[in-house]
């Protein structure tokens, strides 16, 4: 693989030979620079000093994180399905150790995106496991590489097999979206990145332009997102981080949750 050179806040790769002189994902207004300025790391240096973390959830839900926690703490959660297991978000690292886990269980048939937080090293992965990405067309100009299997979908969702659909949603991004596992339980699981924000108690959630700048969403986008998951049946919520698993009253605590802005 390419030499390769990674932004040390938010975990995105970008070529040695042409990276920026800040990242690009991190000078957007949704993420910041640190104090002190861009810190940028070498993915031989994130090798030495962190591993991958694997943690089953369910029978067929694993959790992949940094360990310790690099980046954003973001995890990657793996659906296994019988016609092809589907990667939903990426960390920004790979070894041989998760490979081989991964290639256990019938290797990748697809790799889906919540949001450009986490595009990381999605290249690396899809070539390993040579599979498409799919990422949604509103946030194309957020790929930073465009690798040969990034393919970009259209439209407001797109099935993938038995039942697996990718779901726009909006909000956070112009095209972040959401997994719907059919399978996983009764109603289904929403595997969602932060594009719906489950907060520490696990009594609420948020939908924000910005999460760590903590900067909202017009009303009007609030009314429009509650509408979109009310059309979505599902009574299982996996968000971005390993803290943000959600299996009792979920469409309770989302109800509840967007009412707050209607009052
Ligand atoms: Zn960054
Ligand atoms: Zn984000």
């Amino acid at each position: 693989m390419k030499q390769q050179i990674i932004c040390s806040t938010c975990g995105t790769y970008y070529p040695f030979t042409s990276f920026p002189d800040s990242c690009t994902i991190c000078s957007d207004e949704r993420q910041y620079i640190p104090d002190g300025g861009q810190l940028w790391t070498m993915p031989e240096d994130l090798h030495q000093k962190h591993s991958i973390k694997l943690n089953k959830i369910t029978e067929h839900l694993y959790e992949f994180e940094i360990n310790p926690t690099f980046a954003i703490g973001q995890r990657a959660l793996l659906v296994l399905s019988e016609r092809g297991n589907v990667l939903w978000d990426c960390i920004p690292m790979l070894d041989e150790l998760t490979i081989e886990f991964i290639k256990s269980k019938g290797g990748l048939s697809a790799i889906g995106f919540s949001h450009p937080h986490f595009y990381s090293n999605m290249n690396d992965w899809a070539e390993t496991f040579n599979c498409p990405i799919y990422i949604h067309e509103n946030d194309a100009e957020h790929v930073m590489v465009k690798g040969k299997h990034v393919q970009f979908w259209k439209g407001d969702e797109v099935t993938l097999w038995e039942g697996m659909r990718l779901i726009l949603i909006g909000g956070h991004f112009a095209g972040s979206s959401v997994l719907h596992v059919p399978f996983l339980s009764n109603q289904g699981s929403l595997i969602c990145g932060d594009t719906l924000f489950l907060s520490p108690s696990k009594k609420h959630f948020s939908v924000v332009w910005s999460s760590p700048n903590r900067m909202p969403l017009p009303l009007s986008e609030m009314s429009r997102i509650k509408e979109r998951f009310d059309s979505i049946p599902f009574d299982a919520f996996y968000g971005y981080i390993k803290t943000q698993n959600l299996t009792k009253d979920v469409k309770k605590v989302f109800e509840e949750s967007m009412n707050r802005y209607f009052l």
